[in-house]
């Protein structure tokens, strides 16, 4: 027991130092160090992953094996949860993963340039080559049902091509007509003064506004920049967020940061007894995103939001602004238009850019398709379900890094947590008022709400297990539709 829990402590801080060298990269090193820190973290991670598979590993789980049950919980969950791993990567021959991270390091240079010169046939061996690993590695590693189901499996666990076909079947009836009724209909939306410059130091100020109004933490968190915004948590106790400012679209940065809060408070709610554990985290993509998503979009697209926070926005963003109104900036909050980029999308249609991308992945991972045919597929996916058609690839099949990295099976995970939003939502909805809490701005209510069914558990419980215990249902879509559908009702006045 002593030594599984070294080795447990050992795996989290290697991943730590991984993700603190990733951190110094995308917020602090200059251009010139860059590539030293990628290295540093890709040592770290790589170091973290071997101990994961290591003999040792191997040894402490076999010992614990006929013990386990008589265990405490975060014993339990740690064994869980370092088995699950165990079991799915030692399978797959230390060699050929070596040569597929390599790949895969190289991919990513090769994208990156692909996409800059629109150059899809400079990227297509190499895709080719990762996906062609990708399916050689579930070979090793089984499959039940779909060789989707592994992929699935490592991001969110649980689910199957069976539910996520059910789940896209809803959702593609439902959004479909219901975006070609607000494109057909006469109402657009004024979203011209998002364009008017708002100074850096103005969007730092309202950056500041909007954290504390969610409640994250600044004594155990941070705000910085980077080019694209994320999360990074090293356990409850150091959680931090990035944002990027534009000084003609301060809309991007106050989304960015509801976003990226949405994560943090995720992490920074974690029970103290799993605290710097590797159960100190989220436990699936999908109910991370649920939490973001949660305040960037139910919270913070809500009329009632933006009625708690004029009055001090106001004086922020001063003179030059002294004609937009609430409504306004709750209809611009909400505008729909289908665009070629997926994280340009608005709530509405962001779900129709996961299907396209949840198509094409199920069909490569059935090794049915020719690579050169990507584009032409792709383009048609895009053309059928958004009604556009993209005029270069890097507006298409190239706009995303993820296939360079290898990270198939991952983008579901985004929807999924769209509809687990509007289903705590739902839920919620019948134990408070919500509305009027967020008019008041007494979002700590409903952050304790969310801690004590969601954050608190970290990796303790799958993602299942912690929506059955709310309402003794699993994953449904409905919420989600009826969610959009009067939603957008409102917006458009349809
Ligand atoms: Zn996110």
């Amino acid at each position: 027991m002593e030594r599984f829990k070294q080795l447990t402590d050992r795996i989290a801080a290697f991943a730590s130092a991984s993700t603190l060298f990733s951190w110094d990269m995308l917020t602090a090193a200059p251009k010139g160090s860059r590539a030293t820190m990628a290295k540093l973290e890709s040592f770290f991670g790589t170091e973290t992953f071997m101990l994961c598979i290591s003999d040792e590993m191997k040894q402490c789980l076999d010992e614990l094996e006929p013990i386990i049950d008589g265990q405490d919980m975060v014993t339990k969950g740690l064994y869980k949860v370092c088995k699950k791993e165990y079991d799915n990567f030692h399978k797959i021959p230390i060699q050929e993963q070596e040569k597929y991270n390599q790949l895969v390091a190289k991919a990513y240079i090769a994208w990156e340039a692909a996409k800059k010169n629109n150059d899809f046939a400079a990227f297509a061996d190499m895709l080719d080559e990762i996906i062609r690993y990708n399916i050689k590695f579930i070979g090793y590693r089984g499959y039940k049902e779909h060789p989707y189901n592994t992929l699935l499996d490592d991001y969110e666990p649980g689910m199957t091509v069976k539910q996520l076909d059910a789940f896209f079947g809803r959702v593609k009836e439902t959004i479909v007509p219901l975006l070609k009724k607000i494109t057909d209909g006469k109402k657009a939306v004024d979203t011209s003064f998002r364009k008017r410059h708002v100074s850096i130091e103005k969007q730092k100020r309202i950056s500041r506004l909007l954290m504390d109004v969610l409640g994250y933490d600044l004594d155990r968190g941070m705000l910085a920049e980077s080019e694209h915004p994320f999360t990074q948590s090293f356990g409850r106790n150091v959680v931090r967020i990035t944002t990027h400012y534009h000084e003609d679209d301060f809309f991007s940065s106050i989304f960015s940061v509801l976003h990226e809060t949405g994560h943090a408070l995720y992490e920074q709610n974690t029970m103290e007894d799993i605290g710097e554990t590797l159960l100190d985290t989220g436990t699936s993509m999908g109910i991370h995103e649920s939490q973001s998503r949660f305040y960037e979009n139910v919270i913070g697209r809500s009329y009632a939001f933006w009625e708690y926070i004029y009055k001090d926005l106001m004086e922020i963003l001063g003179d030059d602004f002294k004609d937009v109104t609430v409504r306004h900036f709750y209809e611009a909050a909400n505008e729909v238009k289908p665009s070629l980029i997926r994280i340009e999308a608005d709530e509405l249609t962001y779900s129709l850019h996961i299907m396209v991308r949840y198509e094409i992945e199920k069909q490569l991972v059935e090794g049915k398709y020719d690579i050169k045919d990507l584009p032409a597929l792709w383009n048609e996916k895009i053309r059928e379900y958004l009604g556009i058609i993209p005029d270069t690839d890097t507006a298409g099949v190239l706009q995303d890094v993820h296939w360079s990295g290898g990270s198939f099976g991952y983008f579901p995970s985004y929807s999924l947590g769209n509809a687990y939003a509007a289903q705590l939502l739902a839920y919620l909805g019948k134990e408070m008022d919500i509305e009027g809490l967020i008019r008041e701005g007494k979002i700590g209510t409903i952050t304790k709400w969310l801690r004590d069914h969601i954050h608190q558990y970290g990796r303790l419980k799958e993602p299942s297990e912690l929506i059955r215990a709310i309402a003794g249902e699993e994953l449904n879509v409905d919420y989600y539709v009826e969610y959009l559908n009067k939603k957008f009702t409102d917006v458009y006045g349809l």
